[in-house]
């Protein structure tokens, strides 16, 4: 590892500017944070988070959604930290206290499993190209599933365009890259290195990306070649494809971004949450969910404040009170901070 980061010194000075290198996935943020690595780059690199938290990139509408599914009487699963997360009208964990019957599980098996006891039963399927597979999976198996689903790419082209802050080089996401392989990041005019998530392993990707910067490339590369294949996993996109089409999709912090929404197509339409339970969603008023809250995680997920620019960071907001998705998720960003960066 000190070779390495010898290395990082050496091209750090040889650029001799300031660089801002961003990590969009949530496994990345924590890694990078447990393993002290900011600490350990020379004063001119910065490793800004993106938007790679499933949970926190999570629409406040979907969760006041599927939050008004649950208090109207119908029965809802998801991962852990979702339910924790408040939105207008609470959290799933709130309808839960008011009598909703809400169902934490690690996995859609298990959602499928509860079928047996509620046939009504709707998951809420969040993350994206890694856990998609295995929703379209239990959708397939005749799970009733409220989607929100996302494609990776179109977020990282978005903060591209959006041109807030000046990325000079992605640790583009392990995991998504599994499933969707290393053609699709290609053209973005920036530097990329998909990456693997031990301490050696991000900063070999550090390393390339401050390689590529000075010599003036921009190309996409892959540091965790033992996962990930160029071509990516074809079976799971396959399955994707079959039940999901891609939409437009709500991001937190950014908003609609095009293309960038998995929907359940309409020969599935008989599973899909949004279309069986129209009647429910219609009556709720979204506008509530657009009212502003002193929450910064929207500025975070874009890159442009940390978790200690938030006012309430560690003090009224901690894990066990979150205020936003940000410090409810492991994987969020004020979460993370305050569990290896705080003391
Ligand atoms: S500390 Fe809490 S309120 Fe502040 S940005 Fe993070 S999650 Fe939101």
């Amino acid at each position: 590892m000190k070779k390495v980061i010898k290395r990082i010194e050496e091209l750090a000075k040889d650029i001799g500017k300031d660089i801002n290198l961003m990590e969009v996935c949530g496994t990345h943020t924590q890694a990078v944070a447990r393993a002290g690595i900011r600490e350990l780059m020379p004063k001119n690199i910065h490793l800004t988070t993106g938007p790679g938290c499933p949970v926190c990139v999570t629409a406040q509408e979907d969760i006041d959604a599927i939050v008004n599914l649950a208090l109207a009487g119908i029965p809802v699963a998801t991962y852990g930290d979702m339910l924790r997360v408040p939105g207008y009208y609470g959290s799933l964990d709130d309808a839960r206290e008011k009598g909703a019957k809400v169902f934490s599980v690690y996995s859609v098996e298990e959602a499928l499993e509860r079928l047996n006891d509620y046939p009504d039963l709707v998951f809420f399927g969040l993350g994206f190209e890694t856990t998609a597979p295995m929703t379209a999976c239990a959708i397939q198996r005749g799970l009733t599933v409220y989607s929100t689903h996302k494609l990776f790419v179109p977020a990282m082209k978005a903060l591209l365009k959006i041109g807030e802050l000046k990325i000079d080089g992605f640790i583009s996401p392990g995991h998504v890259s599994t499933i969707i392989g290393v053609k699709p990041y290609e053209g973005m005019g920036v530097p990329q290195v998909i990456t693997g998530f031990t301490p050696e392993d991000i900063l070999v990707g550090i390393y390339m990306l401050l390689r590529q910067i000075k010599e003036g490339q921009a190309n996409v590369e892959n540091e965790y070649t033992r996962s990930v294949r160029k071509e990516g996993n074809r079976t799971a996109y396959k399955i994707i494809f079959d039940v999901f089409e891609i939409a437009d999709g709500n991001w937190r912090g950014f908003g609609v971004i095009p293309k960038s929404g998995l929907e359940i197509r309409k020969k599935f339409s008989r599973y899909d949450a949004k279309v069986k339970h129209k009647d429910i969603l219609d009556k709720v008023d979204f506008g509530k969910s657009r009212h502003p809250t002193p929450c910064k995680c929207g500025e975070i997920i874009r890159g442009l404040k940390e978790p200690k620019d938030c006012p309430v960071f560690g003090k009224v907001c901690r894990p066990e009170s979150p205020i936003g998705p940000c410090m409810v998720s492991v994987e969020g960003a004020c979460n993370v901070a305050y569990r290896y960066e705080k003391q």
